[in-house]
């Protein structure tokens, strides 16, 4: 490998797509019924900006925009407010596979590009779930930058990844950009940098892809 520069998409590359959908939506939904009750300032202040049509039903309300993926600001907050919490205290850990454990380590040169947040980002790898069984692990020292949407613009737009370049201050050929996502892909490589398609067990399948080296384990790299 000649590219000295890894940029990592996170969902479905370094750890299980299910893990927003089966393991972080549901334990916000399941702290609702406390949220609603807390007298944490920053609780009551976010619940505060919720229609005045729905605070009699708060519970009810949110739940409901979490069924239907409403992408609405005042819940993104709360989730994050939850999710923080949870990190924190040990009730939620973020499984990244063992081999992106040991790529990130090992590289010395890592940059993260998610949709999450730059925020979210840096919680998921300050709490990662040891997989020898032992207690969290930081990867944070190991990773150095975090992109967003708000950072950097639409993962499928080549000019986000021209923008984080310049960001980084590297060249495009020094970069490779891995992700499970083709269409991500396509748009790093339209910016000139290296790609991986990440395979992982429970991913999308890809359909006839013809176009870029697959990776299904990183112990290989
Ligand atoms: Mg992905």
């Amino acid at each position: 490998m000649t590219s000295r520069v890894l940029l990592l998409d996170i969902e479905g590359t370094v750890c299980p797509i299910s893990f927003v959908k089966e393991v972080l939506f549901p334990f916000f939904s399941g702290k609702v019924d406390s949220l609603v009750q807390s007298n944490e300032p920053v609780v009551r202040e976010l619940l505060a900006q919720f229609p005045q049509d729905k605070q009699h039903c708060l519970q009810e309300y949110i739940l409901e925009l979490v069924d239907r993926d409403i992408k609405d600001p005042v819940l993104k907050q709360l989730q994050g407010h939850v999710w923080e919490q949870g990190y924190e205290q040990g009730e939620i850990k973020a499984p990244v596979y063992r081999d992106a454990i040991e790529l990130i380590r090992r590289s010395g040169d890592v940059y993260i590009y998610s949709s999450g947040s730059v925020k979210a980002q840096k919680l998921l790898f300050g709490h990662v779930e040891d997989p020898n069984g032992g207690s969290c692990l930081d990867l944070q020292p190991f990773i150095r930058g975090y992109f967003d949407i708000n950072t950097s613009g639409k993962k499928t737009d080549s000019e986000s990844y021209r923008r984080i370049l310049k960001d980084i201050g590297r060249e495009a050929s020094d970069v490779l950009f891995m992700s499970d996502n083709e269409l991500e892909l396509d748009a790093a490589s339209e910016a000139g940098l290296n790609t991986i398609l990440a395979v992982r067990p429970g991913n999308a399948p890809i359909s006839g892809n013809d176009r870029y080296e697959i990776l299904t384990d990183y112990s290989t790299l």
